[in-house]
């Protein structure tokens, strides 16, 4: 082994042993290694946050969710790209949606599973940005989709808080959804919407006797 070596760290990624500088991040460390991988990183393929990868740090027994491209490698480390599709069944046309008034209304149509948010934070824990990912949902849940979509401004659709969601919310979307129908719309008021969807859902029935 030469003195070079000495100053490289050890790997594994995708089970191969990779030997690389340490100031590489995962995918430079395997480009350095010989394996040209294209497949799952994002800024080659043309959609940002395709490079996820699960994260085993040396005797840590924790397996973390991160961004290939943002993590340096660490001697001991163990590293497995995922790659997986992004199906969504959260299908719409911003232009089906009359005015900002019907907004709330169309969101509990294209994503009806939001009200059913467990609290489990699996969607904030799983996520490699740091997005308050949960809180978002729930804010656009009650209409208040212009402070859902500031939330959702550094997402790269990396899919992970998609996958860890039990209640197949798709958060990511649901973050594009608020982006989109904010730039879109001039939001009414939301707790006024909200009041008009809860009349028209006879809520609060008016009593005649
Ligand atoms: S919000 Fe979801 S898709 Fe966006 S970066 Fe975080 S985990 Fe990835
Ligand atoms: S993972 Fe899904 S159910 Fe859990 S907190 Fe996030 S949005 Fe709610």
């Amino acid at each position: 082994m030469s003195d070079t070596d000495d100053e490289l760290v050890r790997v594994t990624i995708n089970g191969k042993e990779i030997r690389a500088p340490g100031n590489l991040s995962t995918i430079q460390a395997l480009w350095f290694a010989g394996y040209p991988r294209v497949k799952g990183v994002g800024c080659l393929e043309g959609v940002c946050g395709s490079c996820r990868i699960l994260v085993r740090r040396k005797d840590s027994p924790e397996v973390a969710m991160a961004l290939g491209c943002q993590t340096l490698i660490e001697d001991g480390m163990e590293v497995h790209f995922l790659v997986f599709p992004t199906p969504t069944h959260h299908a719409y046309q911003l232009d089906e949606i009359a005015n900002s008034w019907e907004v709330q209304a169309q969101f509990h149509r294209i994503f009806p599973e939001a009200v059913h948010c467990r609290h489990c934070h699996g969607c904030d824990v799983s996520c490699p940005k740091g997005i308050e990912v949960e809180k978002g949902v729930e804010l656009a849940g009650k209409g208040r989709f212009r402070e859902a979509s500031e939330l959702f401004v550094a997402c790269v659709m990396c899919d992970f808080c998609m996958t860890a969601c039990p209640e197949h919310i798709a958060p990511n979307h649901l973050g594009l959804f608020a982006r989109r129908v904010t730039a879109y719309f001039h939001i009414r008021p939301s707790n006024l919407i909200s009041r008009l969807e809860e009349l028209r859902r006879n809520e609060h029935p008016i009593r005649t006797d």
